[in-house]
């Protein structure tokens, strides 16, 4: 008998289901594998040249949107609770290496001021992803859940801060605010 890495409960791994999990290397439960995969985070990885990817990052789970594993990535990504109190925080997700250039959240489009004022950075952060705006440095936009079902918090990473914002210039103090 193994033990769920999570919640201890017992797992036979000959004749029973069972999940693993690469960040603790260990064996999880089904129940505690789809509490995971109910708040991820995702990062959008778009590199200088190639193919933009998108990872699914739980406690437990790393993986492609295709469900494919992490290890032939060179990326170590981690992911922490940040509690603001008992009942509300959000989870933060960084990437080794990488630094943090904008931060903030947003939320989809229902149409009332807040949210219009968050599409100017929805709408730059597919235009990169897509490929439709094409930045000098490699770019990870992060989205964490947080507490509030209806928002979720944002990060924008890069390996190049210094030519980030360069870049970015006359852009940036209006994604910022976008975001705050
Ligand atoms: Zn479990």
């Amino acid at each position: 008998m193994n033990k769920c890495c999570d919640c201890q409960e017992q797992i036979d791994v000959e004749n029973g289901d069972w999940g693993w999990s690469p960040v603790k290397e260990d064996y999880i439960c089904l129940t505690c594998r789809e509490s995971d995969e109910s708040s991820l985070s995702t990062v959008i990885i778009v590199p200088l040249n190639g193919k933009t990817i998108k990872y699914y990052i739980g406690d437990h789970t790393r993986m492609t949107e295709f469900g494919d594993d992490m290890y032939g990535s060179d990326l170590t990504i981690d992911r922490v609770w940040v509690s603001s109190d008992a009942y509300r925080g959000h989870y933060n997700t960084t990437v080794s290496g990488w630094t943090e250039v904008m931060v903030g959240w947003t939320t989809g489009a229902w149409g009332d001021a807040t949210s219009n004022r968050k599409q100017s950075f929805n709408e730059w952060a597919d235009a990169i992803c897509t490929g439709e705006i094409i930045a000098p440095v490699p770019i990870a936009i992060v989205a964490d859940p947080t507490s509030n079902v209806f928002s979720m918090g944002i990060s924008v990473l890069t390996t190049e801060p210094d030519k980030f914002k360069e870049w970015a210039d006359s852009d940036f103090e209006d994604l910022s605010d976008s975001l705050s």
